[in-house]
Parts: structure tokens; C-alpha cells; sequence
């Protein structure tokens, strides 16, 4: 088995809780996994060296939240918003009407592209979700287009109830039928516990559903006002709640008791000119906050880890090792992973090598392409980034 040396790294942050940052440091990939970590001076030998010139090494970007399966455009609805009007949701409708019209090779092909576009950013593990489908065959479609692209696809046929339907009659069918047709191709069951999408009785309900089927739960929570979200995600032991945006201090005590992430997703705030989570007040509970792109036409049409890192610092409270641990470590706790999201013996050789001697210039230089190489499971992508068979092994 040939081994890899990658070293001359100036700063390793390898996300692992117990050796968290490593200066004038090395790396030992075997078998897409990393083999060693530790001092550049310690290094055993190998049969092929890498040299990152001092350069900063951080894990592949773990984006535990993205909605990539959809068709459409809603430049007009950014454009009216940033003109002055509020987000309310309602948007979600108009990708629904594109998607449903799609072919599967054109979902497919602008899922794999918005994929592409993270890996060049640095992102390794995404999450994708279902949701702008919203009829049996729309949803299953979208989630096994997923499937195509990543291990981590989540069922979110609760996203909002489609027009011309009750909404009792649409939750019976999310929990019936259409869970059964989905099931097969997710990982997850999502719901979107929002007034003006599901009320707390009905996201439990929908949660529920999707456990009996072997699905784990996650949920979108508490983004646009206060709510029961954060409460149903702790009492069901969702691995993660997302947005997290308006918390009561019986919320920030639920997060902080339950092995519950609390998942941020600043995009949103910033595409929405919304007020931004408070993450500090989740940090100082002693909540584990991770950081995802929330990427979606709509309300989020980032694709970057880096931004929301950036965001995460200037508009929420964290520092900059906050910010690279929540948007690594936090996004592989908020899966379930344990083989991604850290740089540790045994995990998988995801690595963002920044051209920048710190990960703290994450956020230093916003909006500064800083990502020189991207290695997923030992193999350098640098050059592949543009060809689609070099994802779909995510
Ligand atoms: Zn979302």
C-alpha cells in the first residue's frame, strides 16, 4: 500500500478535541486515511512526499445542511427582497413548480455542479436534502439523484404543505406513502417547523413517522421566531436542529442537556437581511454548534464554507477556532460521523490545504479564494475538481 507525507505544514488545525492544533506539522496518508499525525520532525518515513510549504491545513469542510436537488432561478425574488421585502417562505413554491417540470438528467447535472462548486471550496461530506418535489415521485426522484452524490441525503418531503392541498391530507401523505417511497434513498427525515409551514404536533408526528421507517431525525427550527422545534429536535434525539436562530433561554437549557447540534446556518441571515443566531450565548451553554450553507435558491444560494465561516466570526460572536470547529468537527457531530470532520489515525484523508499560514485567515480574508488543494479520501482533487466522475464518492 503506498503512503503519502504530507509536510511542511505550517498550522494544522486537525479538529480533534485532544491535540487540536499542531504548528510545523506532518501528516501520514495510507489507504485514504490518515495513518500519523504529528511534528514534522517526528514524521515516519514514506514512499511519496508532499510538501505544503507552510502553508495552513485544516479537515475537509463537513456542510451538514444543502438543498442541491432543484430547478429555477429566483434572482427576481433577491432582487424584490433586497429592494426591500421581507422572506417569508413563500419562495419555496416557485422551485417546487421548476423542479416538478425538470428531467432527473438536469436535476442530477445542477446537483452534481452546485457539489463540484463546494468540493472547490473545500468542502468533502455535504448533506443533501429532498424538498422541493413534494409529490410521491417528485421526492423519491430527488432523494435517489442524491444518493448519487452523497452518503448523507435526508428526506424533507416536510418542507412546506403545496399549494391546493390540506394540510392534514399532506401530512398524512408524508407520513404514508411518500415516506415509504423515500425511505429506501435517505439517511435523514427532515421537517420545516415553522408557523406557515408545521406546527410542533405535526413536525413530531412527521419525525416520528420517519423513525419507524429507520430514518434519524434532524429538523429546521426556530428560523423565523420562536417555536417548539428546538424542544421536538431534543426530546426525539435528533442528532442535529437547524437555523437556531430565535431561542428562548428553556431552548438554550434543552441544547445544552441533550447531545442535540445546534446547527447555524448564516447564509440565510445574510441572503435575508435577517438578525443572525447568537452564537455565543449557544457556546457559553455549552452547546456543540456546527456551520453549514443552508444552500438553496431561495433564502441561501451560497455554496462556500469559507463565507459562513467569515459570517460566523464577524456577525455572531465566534472566533475564528469557534468558527473552523464548528464548520469540521461540528458538521461531522451534527451527521453522526466519527470518519470525517477531525484529522486523527484512522479517519478519512479530507484535507483543505489554505493558501493562507493560518486558518484564522478564514475569516481574516473574506471572500479571498484561499483554498490551494483539496485532498478527499487521500486523492488530490486540485486538478479534478472540474470533472464530474471525480465526485459522487462523497
Ligand atoms: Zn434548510
Amino acid at each position: 500500500m503506498t503512503t503519502t507525507l504530507l509536510d511542511g505544514i505550517g498550522l494544522l488545525y486537525t479538529g480533534d478535541p485532544e491535540r487540536e492544533e499542531i504548528e510545523d506539522a506532518a501528516l501520514v496518508v495510507e489507504d485514504g486515511r490518515v495513518a500519523w499525525v504529528g511534528h514534522s520532525r517526528g514524521a515516519p518515513g514514506a514512499d511519496e512526499r508532499v510538501d505544503a510549504g507552510g502553508r495552513a491545513v485544516v479537515p475537509g469542510f463537513v456542510d451538514s445542511h444543502a438543498h442541491l436537488v432543484f430547478a429555477g432561478d429566483r434572482t427576481a425574488e433577491f432582487q424584490s427582497r433586497m429592494s426591500g421585502r421581507p422572506y417569508t417562505g413563500g419562495g419555496i413554491r416557485t422551485t417546487v413548480a421548476a423542479t416538478r417540470r425538470a428531467g432527473d438528467a438536469e436535476l442530477a447535472t445542477r446537483a452534481a455542479a452546485l457539489v463540484r462548486e463546494m468540493l472547490r471550496q473545500g468542502t468533502t461530506t455535504v448533506e443533501i436534502k429532498s424538498g422541493y418535489g413534494l409529490t410521491v415521485e417528485d421526492e423519491r426522484r430527488s432523494l435517489e439523484i442524491a444518493t448519487g452524490l452523497t452518503d448523507e441525503t435526508t428526506f424533507l418531503g416536510a418542507h412546506v404543505v403545496p399549494e391546493g392541498v390540506a394540510a392534514d391530507d399532506y401530512v398524512r401523505l408524508v407520513t404514508g406513502e411518500m415516506l415509504n417511497a423515500c425511505a429506501p434513498y435517505a439517511r435523514w427525515v427532515d421537517v420545516f417547523c415553522e408557523r406557515g409551514a408545521f406546527d410542533g404536533d405535526q413536525s413530531r408526528e412527521i419525525l416520528t413517522a420517519g423513525v419507524r421507517a429507520g430514518l434519524l431525525p434532524r429538523i429546521h427550527a426556530n428560523q423565523l421566531g420562536e417555536g417548539p422545534g428546538v424542544r421536538i429536535a431534543c426530546e426525539l434525539g435528533a442528532a442535529s436542529a437547524d437555523h437556531c436562530t430565535h431561542l428562548t433561554s428553556a431552548d438554550v437549557d434543552a441544547l445544552a442537556s441533550s447531545g442535540t447540534v445546534a446547527t447555524l446556518l448564516p447564509g440565510a441571515e445574510f441572503s435575508t437581511r435577517s438578525p443572525y443566531p447568537d452564537a455565543r450565548r449557544l457556546l457559553d451553554a455549552g452547546v456543540t454548534v456546527a456551520l453549514a450553507t443552508d444552500c438553496n435558491p431561495g433564502s441561501s444560494f451560497t455554496s462556500s464554507m469559507p463565507f459562513c465561516v467569515a459570517l460566523a466570526v464577524r456577525e455572531m460572536g465566534m472566533t475564528p477556532l469557534e468558527a473552523v470547529r464548528a464548520a469540521t468537527y461540528g458538521g461531522a457531530r451534527a451527521l453522526r460521523r466519527t470518519d470525517v470532520g477531525w484529522l486523527r489515525p484512522g479517519s478519512r484523508a479530507d484535507l483543505v490545504v489554505l493558501d493562507a499560514p493560518s486558518y484564522v485567515h478564514l475569516a481574516y480574508r473574506p471572500g479571498v479564494p484561499l483554498v490551494h488543494q483539496v485532498f478527499h479520501a487521500g486523492l488530490l482533487l486540485e486538478e479534478d475538481v472540474q470533472n464530474p466522475s471525480a465526485v459522487g464518492a462523497f
